[in-house]
């Protein structure tokens, strides 16, 4: 199969030739057609299968053909969890959609309102945005939907992770009622279905990773090791295995700086990428990760979900998540594209009750070894596979709301790296709504 099968128009081809894609994706096969015959799309798709080019070009080529943005309105609205994902979102419409006449913009939290009002003046083709952000500029009347054809929500998943449910929902409330909509997520939780009925009309529902399973060209094992020990096993494995590029997931902010200082100390050049950095530091970080100059890169999951770092070798698990779909999220991060990827954890013994949800979630044991001089005193017990699933928790009556969603990922975050809104809370928020 082509991309000109698929039916786009000449000047897209013409930019996916330059990026050098030969043959469309699975996703991108199955989304194309229906984008661009106006079908609602409700697709399980994660980072690496190639999701975003499944919505963007399709999206371009309908674009192409219709009349202009007028002042301040926006035609085809992208909504991401975060700004690095917005940030990559958008740069794969430019680079897309290079020889279009067509205008885009993305919008988030974190940086000054003032650019991004005068940027939509004069109106843009495709918005992309993080949902706190845009409610801002549209309550400022920066920007308008009367002109709206596509919706499109990216990593739904992790918007609802995250407590954005109800500026959402604002935001769908504030849409024409006649328009496409997209629905990307990289799993289908109840919540996530519950969602979707409310927004997509006989869609074309597309599934190109089974539900909650790993990618099989990723090599998982464990270290088990005393927690003490962890960053100087970490260090020695870097060293060792001369791992040149390797992204390290840390549960909490200060996990992460604490760690990366260590690492320094090391002659391990890090750096840190969460909720307490500021874009710039974070934009930093990212390219000089991505160009070699910094070797180990330390973020915890929300900061690192959406980051599209291409061919990355290593993935370290230094805590376990608390979540154990987190887990299959973060070594999506490696094996990519049909690259061989490899995902370490170091797992102590207070980590065995999160061990054991995420083999219970993956429907296997991961395999052990023990480093040499990094026996743990703490052992870790043996796992059992247990594949019954879980029952699901009753919501628990919800705590006083006081979140402040408005920026993007870090509004996501406490000081501990940790998501206040976590699922059962947000289900027990979404019933009463
Ligand atoms: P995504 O799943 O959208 O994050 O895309 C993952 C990576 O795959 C990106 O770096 C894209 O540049 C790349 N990619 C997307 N589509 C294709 C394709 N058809 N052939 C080769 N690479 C692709």
């Amino acid at each position: 199969m082509t991309f000109a099968s698929l039916g786009l128009a000449a000047p897209i081809l013409e930019a996916v030739t330059e990026q050098g894609y030969k043959t469309p994706s699975p996703i991108q096969a199955q989304a194309i057609p229906a984008v661009i015959e106006g079908k609602d799309v409700m697709a399980a798709a994660q980072t690496g299968t190639g999701k975003t080019a499944g919505f963007t070009l399709p999206l371009l080529h309908k674009l192409s053909e219709g009349q202009p943005a007028q002042g301040n309105q926006v035609r085809a609205l992208v909504l991401t969890p975060t700004r690095e994902l917005a940030a990559q979102v958008a740069e794969s419409v430019a680079t897309y959609g290079k020889n279009l006449p067509l205008k885009s913009a993305v919008v988030f939290g974190g940086v000054k309102i003032n650019p991004q009002m005068m940027k939509l003046r004069k109106g843009v083709d495709i918005l992309v945005a993080t949902p706190g952000r845009l409610l801002d500029l549209y309550n400022q009347n920066a920007v308008k939907f009367n002109q709206l054809e596509v919706l499109i929500l990216d990593e739904a998943d992790r918007m609802l992770d995250m407590g954005f449910i109800h500026d959402i929902k604002k935001i769908i409330a504030k849409l024409p009622k006649n328009r496409q909509n997209l629905m990307f997520s990289a799993t289908f939780s109840d919540e996530i279905r519950t969602l979707a009925k409310g927004l997509v009309n006989n869609p074309v529902e597309i599934s190109v990773t089974p539900r909650n399973t790993t990618a099989t060209n990723v090599e998982q094992w464990i270290h088990p090791v005393d927690k003490k020990q962890k960053p100087a096993l970490l260090t020695q494995l870097i060293h060792e295995n001369k791992w040149q590029q390797v992204l390290i997931f840390s549960k909490t902010k200060h996990g992460a700086n604490k760690l990366t200082k260590f690492l320094e100390a090391n002659k391990i050049k890090a750096a840190a990428i969460h909720g307490n950095k500021s874009q710039g530091a974070r934009t930093r970080a990212l390219a000089d990760f991505k160009s070699g100059a910094v070797r180990a890169l330390v973020a915890t999951d929300i900061a690192a979900r959406g980051l599209d770092i291409d061919q990355l070798p290593q993935v370290v698990n230094f805590d376990l998540p608390n979540v154990a779909e987190d887990y299959v999220h973060r070594i999506g991060r490696t094996g990519r594209a049909g690259a061989t990827g490899q995902a370490v954890s170091l797992v102590c013994a207070d980590e065995f009750k999160l061990l054991s949800d995420i083999e219970r979630l993956i429907g296997k044991l991961l395999p052990r070894t023990i480093v040499d001089d990094f026996d743990p005193i703490h052992t870790l017990p043996e796992s059992r596979l247990n594949l019954r699933p879980k029952k699901p928790k009753k919501p628990k009556k919800p705590k006083k709301p006081g979140v402040d969603h408005k920026d993007g990922q870090r509004s996501g975050e406490n000081s501990q790296g940790h998501n206040p809104w976590a699922k059962g809370k947000l289900k027990a928020r979404a019933k009463k709504s």
